[in-house]
């Protein structure tokens, strides 16, 4: 899978469990959007909301 970069934005965050680095891709036609994605490290599901093409905000999907 690849990815135009005129049209994703790339956000870097930290995973919410493990503190690793990692970079998201966003879809920057979207509005507002929340989705779950796992951790490369740790293999846990993060929930990840974003607004605008923006990283609004990644947390614990148990929260
Ligand atoms: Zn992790």
């Amino acid at each position: 899978m690849s990815y135009d970069p005129l049209f994703t934005n790339l956000a870097q965050t930290h995973c919410p469990y493990c503190g690793v680095p990692i970079t998201l891709i966003i879809d920057p036609i979207k509005v507002h959007q929340s989705y779950i994605e796992d951790c490369e490290v740790c293999c846990r599901p993060m929930e990840v909301t974003t607004e605008d093409g923006q990283l609004i905000d990644v947390k614990r999907e148990d929260d």
